[in-house]
């Protein structure tokens, strides 16, 4: 019997982590999830993940060749194999490639989510056959990855693509990194809500946002509420898409890409999010980029995104 080849996709959130096994062709086998307990020590982290992982592909009943490991985590250095200083996780500093080396012997590889997701993008998604493109997630956070000459760049130090922190105002609105004014202030998810009320507080304008609180309020009630005419929302769409535009305009000036993928949760709002972007990115364009990059979002599988990027990190690597 000729077994079937698949790798191992590990997505490692603040919360939770998710894993599945993935074939050559990005079907997504199997996948389930585990509580990520990131108050304990990683050492526990990795000893669960691999029990975790291997009642998996039990699961499938044989006939399965684990091929490789691809990880998907916050502020994940390519070069290193490590995860250093993450948001959302009390780990220092962990070594993921010596930690999972205690359990397999096959490929491991890491990068951060946003890189992981452009590479999903390449080998399954809206980026097939492209060699420059842009893939900015719009989540919790804001994150990016850049293909450019058909590769994902790592740059010097492995942290290349930090997209969401660059400065649109330097006097603007304080960033989770502590500094003013970055993109991801104004384009994840918090970012609109922070619009939402801004507007709110500069007209009279009915809203059915006002009767909802700051921690109540989600991405997905601002998008529902535009899509039905609410003033307020629809303009912190123009908002949003405005910024993130004019930064976007900055990166097509670095890579020439030919399109930019939206990707995560606020991507969902489709032609929301995307008309204000792309016009005010049209804006901001020297004029030998004009009207030449598309603004697209995301073809991945929405439940399996996560899984999928990190799988296509290591696919990408056995090409
Ligand atoms: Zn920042």
């Amino acid at each position: 019997m000729t077994l079937k080849e698949v790798v191992l996709g590990i997505d490692i959130g603040g919360t939770s982590t998710v894993a599945g096994y993935v074939d050559r062709n990005g079907a997504c086998i199997i996948e389930d999830l585990i509580p990520t307990l990131a108050h304990q020590p990683a050492d526990q982290f990795f000893q669960r993940l691999h029990t975790f992982a291997k009642q998996l592909l039990e699961k499938l009943g044989g006939g399965y060749s684990l091929r490789g490991i691809g990880i998907g985590a916050p502020n994940a250095n390519y070069y290193k194999g490590t995860i250093e200083s993450p948001p959302n996780l009390s780990w220092d500093y962990v070594d993921v490639k010596k930690s999972m080396a205690k359990y397999y012997t096959v490929p491991v590889a890491l990068t951060n989510d946003a890189n992981a997701a452009a590479l999903g993008e390449m080998m399954f998604g809206a980026a097939k056959g492209m060699k420059d493109f842009i893939v900015i997630t719009l989540g919790t956070g804001v994150g990016s990855g850049v293909v450019a000459n058909g590769k994902l760049i790592y740059g010097a130090d492995g942290f290349a693509g930090e997209l969401g922190h660059t400065i649109y105002d330097s006097n603007g609105r304080i960033c989770g990194c502590g500094r003013k004014g970055c993109l991801e202030a104004y384009a994840s998810a918090s970012g609109i809500k922070r619009t939402v009320f801004e507007l709110m507080a500069k007209s009279n304008e009915t809203s059915e946002l006002r009767d909802v609180s700051f921690h109540q309020m989600t991405a997905k009630m601002i998008f529902e509420a535009a899509l039905r005419g609410d003033v307020i929302a629809k303009n912190a769409f123009e908002v949003t898409g405005k910024i993130l535009g004019m930064k976007l305009a900055d990166s097509v000036a670095h890579t020439s890409p030919e399109a930019i993928i939206l990707f995560g949760g606020l991507a969902q709002a489709g032609d929301l999010i995307i008309e204000p972007t792309k016009r005010s990115m049209e804006e901001a364009l020297l004029n030998i980029f004009q009207n030449k990059v598309k603004i697209i979002p995301s073809a991945m599988p929405e439940g399996n995104s996560a899984v999928l990027g990190a799988a296509a990190l290591i696919w990408n690597e056995l090409k």
